[in-house]
């Protein structure tokens, strides 16, 4: 390892390594703008100008190489002298329109005046005005006046998305972005230059205006649009989703998400058709009622029908703890012959960047938990086939649309004896079901999933439930640490009364006379790891904020 100092520090670094990589690397922050560590060096903000010794002038740490015995100063009078210069240059002709900016709170320009300006501009002449609104594509809004050229986003397009679609025009204080003729900014990945721009030049046109985002809260989470799983924080103010933001996991998804995960993914946790409290059928239509209700019809109506004649659907996309204990409950209790669950691919919407052609989150989890037939049960198509041929004559299924994914059975499910559902949302299932369960969305629970590449991860309810809500009056502060979600327990907004599916199954276990102790999905979590030979040594804490990846993807026995 090759030497340099740092403002006094020495530090070691890699033959290829510029100054500001370095510095970054031991925690020292030099002012960027155009520089993004996944994108090329264009080099034209200049306001990461540092001071080397022996060098006649200061030079840009992002395009300049580390060297042995290099003496770097990122601190000294010149170096904070030009620094202040550079962004009086920028701000020239700003409109430092910040109390209507979208970024405002998050804005690097905001912040660096704060830190590296001198606090006034000896401007006096008019400023350079541009057009304010300019739509560049479905979900982007370019502001041109604020924009400050560091090229981001089109050096994004041209290299990430691999889809070149805008560009500079003109030059000096008229230079601005265009589209190229007959193109507009609609590459998959097209919102990720809202979250690089460093100012508020381009804004989501799905949530700009929506709020500040100081009166958010936000959640580490994961998105749930495939199987890659991509980082995600969750922001939501009122109990409300508002948007989602991808978080740094070089494993998984480094800096980005695709659009669809970003505006397509979240939206049902916040609609109107949400089932809200357990709904059980009388004289044709759903009728809400308390869980106890729910619990004793549904238990008494399983009792009813031969073990061998209920299947069971997991989904991929509840969480192993869901589908673990859902397992569990239909071969501990019942002869669990019949169980597997659906399958959903696209191979048009996996790319080679990070969409994958398995559109569910959890597929992978839901086999190694166990929501697969043995070799010589019903799998999903000898199950469908059995309920169309009248063979199957009861139905459990848990947070899936059954007559969406297969419409021929919708003439055949009013003539099981029983349809057991738990789904966040009405659906065309729940239309034929007897028993309804309110599930817990993504967002409101904890849990976990495995993504294609065998990586588990997290979920942290972002949205309270009314559960939730309870289970935190009185909490600690420390053991709200350990929950782990940020939301404002205390926040205004529609709380749904919703579990998530194995606590369901839980009660629904207790009114059959089976007692699972479970009290968190930790408990569950430990168990399954005990249980499932893929988990083996994993616990939450190997877990953390960007996922453990497991050591053994085959699907093992689940000892119930
Ligand atoms: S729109 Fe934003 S990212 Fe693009 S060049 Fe302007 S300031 Fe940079
Ligand atoms: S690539 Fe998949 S997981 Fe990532 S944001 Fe898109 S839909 Fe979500």
């Amino acid at each position: 390892m090759s030497k340099l100092v740092i403002d006094g520090q020495e530090v070691e670094f890699q033959h290829g390594q510029t100054i500001i990589e370095v510095a970054r690397n031991y925690g020292i922050d030099i002012p960027h703008f155009c520089w993004h560590p996944e994108l090329s060096v264009s080099g034209n903000c200049r306001v990461c100008l540092v001071e080397v010794e022996k060098m006649p002038k200061l030079v840009i740490s992002c395009a300049t190489l580390a060297s042995e015995g290099m003496v770097v100063n990122t601190q000294s009078e010149k170096t904070i002298a030009a620094r202040n210069a550079v962004m009086e240059f920028i701000l020239i002709n700003h409109p430092l329109d910040c109390p209507i900016c979208d970024e405002a709170g998050e804005c690097k320009l905001q912040d660096y005046t704060n830190q590296h300006s001198l606090g006034e501009s000896r401007f006096v002449e008019e400023k350079q005005h541009k057009e304010k609104r300019v739509p560049l594509g479905p979900y982007i809004m370019f502001d041109a006046e604020r924009c400050i050229m560091c090229s981001r986003c089109i050096r994004f397009c041209d290299e990430v998305a691999k889809d070149p679609e805008i560009t500079f025009i003109k030059r000096g204080d008229r230079v601005t972005i265009v589209t190229y003729p007959g193109k507009e900014m609609d590459n998959p990945y097209a919102l990720n230059t809202t979250d690089i721009c460093p100012v508020g030049a381009l804004t989501n046109r799905d949530f700009r205006f929506n709020a500040r985002v100081w009166e958010m809260s936000s959640t580490n989470s994961i998105c749930v649009g495939c199987s890659r799983g991509c980082n995600t924080e969750v922001w939501v103010r009122n109990n409300e989703i508002l948007r989602l933001t991808p978080r740094f996991n070089e494993a998984v998804n480094g800096y980005w998400m695709c659009d669809h995960g970003r505006i397509n993914t979240w939206k049902f946790v916040n609609a109107e058709d949400r089932v809200n409290g357990p709904q059980i059928r009388r004289d044709g239509s759903l009728v809400k009622v308390g869980w106890d209700e729910a619990y004793s019809a549904a238990a008494s109506a399983l009792k009813s029908i031969g073990k061998d004649d209920i299947a069971f659907i997991g989904s991929p996309f509840a969480t192993n703890e869901d589908n673990y204990v859902f397992s569990k409950f239909a071969k501990s209790l019942f002869s669990g012959k019949h169980i597997d669950f659906i399958r959903y691919t696209d191979p048009q919407f996996g790319d080679d960047i990070l969409k994958n052609s398995d559109v569910t989150p959890n597929s992978l989890g839901a086999e190694l938990v166990g929501v697969i037939p043995s070799k010589t049960s019903k799998n999903i198509d000898g199950i469908i086939e059995g309920i169309a041929s009248g063979k199957i004559k009861a139905l459990y299924i848990i947070e899936d649309d059954l007559v969406a994914a297969y419409p021929e059975l919708e003439s055949v499910l009013p003539k099981l004896d029983l349809l057991i559902v738990h789904a966040t949302n009405f659906n065309k299932t729940t239309n034929f079901a007897d028993v309804v369960f309110p599930a817990a969305a993504f967002a409101e629970k904890n849990g976990t999933m495995v993504n294609f590449d065998g990586v588990v991860q997290r979920l942290r309810p972002a949205v309270a439930t009314v559960e939730l809500d309870r289970a935190m009056d009185g909490m600690s502060m420390s053991r709200l640490d350990k929950f782990g979600t940020k939301f404002d327990k205390w926040a205004q907004g529609n709380k749904r009364d919703a579990l998530p599916t194995w606590k369901i199954l839980t009660g629904l276990a207790a009114a059959l006379g089976a007692k699972y102790k479970y009290q968190m999905s930790e408990d569950v979590f430990a168990e399954l790891a005990s249980a499932v030979d893929a988990f083996k040594g994993i616990d939450y804490d190997d877990i953390g904020e960007t996922g453990t990846k497991i050591k053994n993807k085959i699907a093992a026995t689940v000892k119930v």
